[in-house]
This record gives structure tokens, sequence and C-alpha cells, in this order.
């Protein structure tokens, strides 16, 4: 653990989900091969559709509304509905097929494998200071096991805009009636979970499990903490 800032009390804490609690890139290759699979099967002039095809739509959404990507749910949604629509689907049944993909997508987005570690150490925490989670991503916390621990999920697009926009560090921290100095975020990403948390005015804990160099003159941001490893912050608390 390395101290880069002077911590001061921790009353609650906030977690990113994908690569903080659990390694997300299983789920998301499994899931985007099922997805496939599943839209291949759905109508047979699919059958030689490529995972970049699929990619070209979501580029083709965002760049005609940018802000989409505060919403990654609405974002993928709106590739797939698109897809069928450039395919001769009405409006009615573009959107029923946009749903059915959807809850595919869904159904893998959720078979997470979430560590015994997870477990043991929130498991820990959730009985000495409320916890709860910042998501930018579309990921179940109920659907994994994770959901119990948590006061309250907030996730970008219906609980405000994508870190490192400051809504739901700010809404978290009224949701717990906590001052933000007195929340830790904890998150594996130097922009949207730590300029994010340091710029609302929460402390900022930096997950590093792959050991990545903390550049600071490339990056200027300085995290309070750094870890890497969850079991860090039962020593924190
Ligand atoms: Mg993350």
């Amino acid at each position: 653990m390395y101290f880069y800032r002077q911590l001061t009390s921790i009353s609650a804490i906030t977690f990113d989900l994908d690569d903080t609690l659990y390694n997300n890139k299983p789920v998301i290759d499994k899931t985007e091969q099922n997805l496939l699979s599943f839209i291949r099967y759905y109508d047979n002039r699919f059958n030689n559709l490529q995972l970049n095809d699929l990619k070209n739509y979501q580029k083709l959404i965002i760049n005609k509304y940018p802000e989409i990507y505060h919403n990654v749910t609405q974002w993928r949604w709106l590739a797939m509905k698109t897809l069928l629509d450039h395919y001769g689907y009405n409006q009615t049944k573009s959107s029923d097929g946009a749903n059915a993909i959807m809850n595919n997508f869904y159904y893998w987005r959720s078979q997470i494998i979430v560590p015994k570690l997870t477990h043991q150490i929130l498991s820990i925490l959730y009985k000495k200071i409320p916890l709860a989670v910042i998501t930018n991503g579309n990921a179940n916390p109920y659907a994994c096991g994770l959901g119990n621990y948590f006061q309250f999920i907030l996730k970008a697009g219906t609980d405000g805009r994508a870190k490192p926009y400051t809504d739901m560090f700010y809404l978290a921290a009224k949701k717990f009636n906590i001052v933000l100095d007195n929340v830790l975020h904890v998150g594996d990403n130097l922009i949207t979970d730590i300029q994010g948390a340091l710029y609302s005015g929460m402390q900022a804990c930096w997950i590093n499990t792959n050991n990545n160099l903390l550049d600071i003159n490339k990056n200027n941001i300085l995290p309070h903490i750094e870890i890497t490893n969850l079991a860090s912050l039962i020593k924190l608390i």
C-alpha cells in the first residue's frame, strides 16, 4: 500500500465494479461471443456477421450521438436497433429485436466470476461502514452475488453522467448523508475513478492489480492511496 496524500477519516466507501471487484475481460469476451451467435441465429442474413460489424454500428451511433457514452446500455440498444433497421425491419420489429438481443447480452453479462477474496473483504467491510457502487458500465451486482453488500448502486445514464463527471460522486455522498471528504472511492481507472473522485472532493484509492506504473508527470493525477489488493482496505477501516 502506498500513501500519496494525507487521508482523513473514512466513513463510507464507494466502489467501481469492472476490474476493481473482479476481472472484467473474461465476461466481456464470453458475452460478445454469445451475443454474436445469438444475432447470427436471430436472422440467417446475419450468418456472416462479425464482432467488428457490431462495433461499427456502435461507432455509427457514438458519431451521431456523442453524449450517448454516458449510457452504455442505451448505446448498445440503439446500435442493435440500427442494425435491424438497416436490414429492413419495421420500427416495432427492430425495437423488439433490439430488446431480445439486449436480454441475451444481459444474461451473459451477468455471468461474472467474483473472486472469493472480494466476497471475504466486502463481507468484513459492509459490517463496519456503508458501501456503495458507482459504475459507468452495465453489470448487475445482484446477478453475480455482490448486490447485498451495498446500500445503493449508481449507474451512469440513469444516475448521472459517466465518471469522471462528478454527478454520481456527489449523489453518493448525498445518499450516504456524509460529506464528500469522508468518502473513499476505490477504482482501477486513473481518469474515471481517481480523477473523478478527486474533482468531486472525495478521497481516492487506486487499485492497481497489474502493477502498472503511476506516472504522475504523464497523468498529473495523484490518488490518496494505491493498493494492489482489496485486502489492504481492511487496515484502513
Ligand atoms: Mg473499472
